[in-house]
């Protein structure tokens, strides 16, 4: 997979931020379309690094200064977050996707469900979104980032 860049974009209607290679398309917290000229909040050169700016974006900026330190210290930082309590939700979106890292809803449902998690799949991937763990490639196509 090569891309140039990555976008974080904020949405208009709900604030929340996602990462997208590219713009225009909808979000993916509210589904509201990003329009013509969405809000860019920053274009980074890795999916690494979009997964370090979403989060940082949509964490209150007074947390952000020091989030930034934990996460280029410890990229597991994402495990000890809240409402994701479990740590298999990277494991789950690996094994949905195929060798390109990417994968549909219906590759997901399986394997969510054989992990036991109670998680709804659009609920799992909205969590994995906001967390920058997944980039939205079209309307039913996500990509794991490493
Ligand atoms: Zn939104």
């Amino acid at each position: 997979m090569s891309g140039r860049g990555w976008n974080v974009l904020r949405c208009s209607a709900c604030n929340t931020c996602h990462g997208h290679r590219g713009t225009g398309n909808s979000c993916p917290h509210c589904g509201q379309k990003m329009g013509k000229n969405p809000t860019v909040v920053c274009t980074v050169q890795s999916a690494a690094d979009l997964r370090i700016e979403v989060a940082l974006a949509n964490t209150p900026e007074e947390l952000r200064d020091s989030l930034r330190k934990r996460l280029v210290k410890n990229e597991q930082l994402f495990q000890s977050d809240d409402q994701v309590s479990f740590t298999g939700l990277p494991q789950i979106l690996q094994r949905a996707a195929d060798e390109d890292g990417v994968f549909t809803v219906k590759q997901l449902q399986p394997v969510l469900q054989k992990s036991g998690q109670s998680l709804d799949v659009q609920d799992l991937i909205d969590i994995a979104e906001s967390q920058g763990l997944l980039v939205r490639l079209d309307t039913n196509r996500w990509q794991v980032l490493e």
